[in-house]
């Protein structure tokens, strides 16, 4: 189902999910005017403390779910593993954007890798692997080093193994719990970059600028804005977004992880994943840009005109991951600093607590 026409103040927009991405949102879409209705089977969903509504469900319940689909007016999500049977139902009853098909291409790493080559894009070289024999084959056609990874519920490096020349292919298997995989060639890449781009149901298209991100143990630490490459790069990214988003026919925000390799002096894009939803990696927007990626997906998915990408400053976004939130008062005392805190009840190492965006003076 289709939006027929642009949502006005004081309409309803429902979010599964009730983590950081969907509380921000429903931040955003508060200063718009518009409402949120949270749908999140976690009693203390961070989401829930800000939304004007919310439903604590499970998300196979049918009833909850046709409940929460007569009280909204759309229909979105704030992480990608929302079940095929919950946007289905959703779908049919409200409009629902990102729609389904953008939903299960990147749920499943194998059919998005099979859909980001068809389209004419770059990724690491792929294959399936159903089994352990199967496993064997693909090595020896792929190669080592090589990333064995699940194809579904993988983040944040869980369900993957990287194969170097010494890995016993058995103990690798079994390290991802013996689940249908992909087998990728390991990208010698210089930098891991992104690309945050909109899509509004009309087709038009906002693109953020691209920020370098730095990983520790496979968790997003830092991004920096602008990542230090050439121009032609950065319109490389753009490209990648319009046409990802484009042959999706996407509508909403989403995030697109990218590897910078050096080919020949040369730099290239390969892509690694998408997500069809607000990223991590464009928290910064949030204080450089006059519209964060959240009013953007809001105003995508509401069908409001996209607003500016544009950035005003340079910025460093950085995570506070467990205990680091605990320094909340330095950080708030800090000049040209924005400070996120999610209001997470507990605080676990490598649980992402809140983020900083520390703004310096635009330079380019
Ligand atoms: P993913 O879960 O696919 O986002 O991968 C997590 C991290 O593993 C990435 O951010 C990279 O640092 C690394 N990685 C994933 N795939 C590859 C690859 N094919 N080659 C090299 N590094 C990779």
């Amino acid at each position: 189902m289709r939006l027929e026409r642009p949502l006005p103040p004081n309409s309803v927009i429902g979010i599964l999910g009730g983590g950081q991405l969907g509380r921000m949102l429903a931040l955003a879409a508060a200063r718009l005017g518009l409402k949120c209705h949270i749908f999140a089977p976690e009693p203390e969903s961070p989401a829930f403390q800000i939304a004007a509504a919310h439903t604590c469900a499970a998300y196979p319940d049918e009833k909850a779910l046709a409940a929460f689909a007569a009280a909204v007016d759309v229909v979105t999500y704030e992480f990608e593993n929302v079940p095929a049977e919950t946007a289905a139902l959703l779908g049919r009853l409200k409009p629902l954007a990102p729609g389904a098909e953008a939903l299960a291409t990147s749920q499943d790493r194998l059919a998005e890798k099979t859909f980001l080559s068809k389209i004419g894009l770059t990724t690491a070289p792929f294959a399936a692997v159903d089994d352990k024999e199967g496993l064997e084959k693909t090595v020896a056609r792929i190669g080592r080093p090589a990333i064995l990874k699940t194809r579904r519920f993988g983040y944040d490096g869980k369900g993957q193994v990287t194969l170097k020349a010494d890995t016993a292919l058995d103990k690798a298997w079994t390290a991802i719990g013996a689940k249908p995989a992909i087998l990728e060639g390991f990208v010698a890449f210089e930098k891991e970059v992104s690309v945050i781009a909109a899509r509004g149901w009309d087709g038009a298209i906002a693109v953020y600028d691209v920020p370098e991100n730095r990983h520790a143990d496979h968790i997003l630490r830092e991004s920096i804005v602008p990542a230090a490459i050439a121009a032609e790069t950065q319109a490389a990214a753009r490209d990648i977004a319009a046409r990802i988003t484009t042959a999706l026919d996407y509508v909403g925000v989403i995030g697109v992880e990218l590897f910078l390799a050096r080919e020949n002096g040369q730099e290239r894009l390969i892509v690694n994943e998408i997500a069809p939803r607000v990223h991590n990696s464009g928290h910064w927007t949030m204080d450089a840009c006059l519209v964060s990626q959240f009013e953007q997906h809001i105003r995508a998915v509401a069908g409001w005109p996209l607003g500016s990408p544009d950035r005003h400053s340079d910025v460093v976004m950085t995570n506070l991951l467990g205990g680091e939130a605990d320094n909340w008062r330095n950080l708030a005392g800090e000049p040209h600093t924005g400070i996120h805190l999610y209001g997470k009840a507990e605080s676990r190492p490598g649980r992402k607590m809140g983020h900083v965006n520390r703004l310096t003076p635009r330079q380019d």
